[in-house]
């Protein structure tokens, strides 16, 4: 049986994946952070099914900063993959925060990538980079090569740990990849995240318990995904014979306003009708022209992203409203 372990296994692309790794018949192993409340929805399903939790599935405490406790946990578990998820994954919550954005998501990384050094067979890895290094791209659509040009704390911290991940590999001959998605979304965002707080706040206009919702910058536009597709894509690089970073996008580019018609839409709502803005919710700098060009894993993995903006969108208002009614 084949070993996983995840880091940040109860983030919402954690959730998929050990969804994907069970089915594919994986030992998965999660960390998790000690924490006196244990919030962890996203795994419930799979905690209450008797033949999957202790069986094939396995968390274990370890902070992403604890060096000595991931390094005991990898010589006892001895996986053969590696799927680094774990960080502090708010853009804007990174202004307020730089330093534990950088703790966890820059040098959490080079601290993973030490231990990994060290153990006589090494796992396979991957860590999931983000669009935001390349903040204000002088070119779009943005691929493997593109020029990293960071406009936020999260995107500096995310550039060191790519960049880091890509000396460990040429330096030291690990196998280990970048993923470098662009904003991938699902019923179980989180919902400081736009796209989930238009979708929530849709579902719960529609059904009389909210009047309005205020947002930031309507001027942003993205290039926004389908989560479970972008997790079976953290998969295939690991599979592929050589180690390579890879853009994970959907090549198309949305603004929030296509978001909103597409979700109030769902409800037959005009999300005219509805929206605010405040200054509150905008950053002290954006990001810009964020389209990825994900060629290099449609050729090289045979990945294809399927669901675009309008359409998840769509599914996650649906998933809102069921859950709400
Ligand atoms: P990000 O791309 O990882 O920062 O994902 P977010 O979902 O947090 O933000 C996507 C875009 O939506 C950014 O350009 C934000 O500035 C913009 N935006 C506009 N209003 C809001 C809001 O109320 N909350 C958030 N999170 N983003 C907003």
């Amino acid at each position: 049986m084949r070993k996983a372990l995840i880091t940040g296994i109860s983030g919402q692309d954690g959730s998929y994946l050990t969804e994907l790794l069970l089915a594919k018949g994986y030992e998965v192993h999660g960390l998790v952070r000690r924490t006196s409340s244990t919030v962890r929805t996203r795994l419930e399903h799979l905690f209450s099914d008797p033949s999957i939790y202790n069986e094939t599935l396995f968390l274990h405490y370890a902070d992403i900063d604890d060096a000595t406790t991931i390094r005991r946990l990898l010589m006892r578990i001895q996986p053969q993959e590696v799927y680094h998820l774990a960080g502090q994954s708010h853009v804007g919550a990174s202004f307020e925060i730089p330093e534990s954005t950088c703790e966890f998501t820059a040098m959490g990384t080079l601290r993973l990538l030490e231990v990994l050094r060290d153990l006589p067979e090494r796992p396979r890895m991957m860590q999931i980079s983000s669009s935001e290094i390349f903040g204000r791209p002088a070119v779009a659509p943005q691929n493997e090569s593109t020029p990293l040009n960071p406009v936020s704390p999260y995107g500096v911290a995310k550039a060191f740990a790519t960049h880091m991940i890509r000396v460990y590999r040429d330096s030291f001959g690990f196998f280990a990849c970048n993923a470098i998605c662009f904003n991938h979304e699902s019923p179980r965002r989180g919902e400081s995240f736009v796209t989930r707080k238009i979708s929530l706040a849709a579902a719960r206009i529609k059904l009389g318990l909210q009047k309005s919702l205020t947002l930031g910058n309507l001027d942003a536009q993205r290039d926004w995904g389908y989560a479970p597709e972008y997790v079976d894509a953290f998969w295939r690089i690991l599979q592929h014979d050589t180690p390579d970073d890879y853009v994970i996008a959907t090549g198309q580019s949305h603004t929030l306003g296509d978001f909103l018609d597409a979700a109030f839409g769902a409800v037959d709502l005009n999300w005219q009708d509805y929206v605010r803005t405040d200054p509150k919710y905008m950053r002290p700098a954006e990001s810009h022209q964020l389209v990825g060009n994900p060629a290099h894993a449609i050729k090289t993995l045979d990945w294809h992203p399927h669901t675009k903006a309008p359409e998840l969108a769509a599914l996650m208002v649906e998933h809102d409203m069921a859950a709400l009614s």
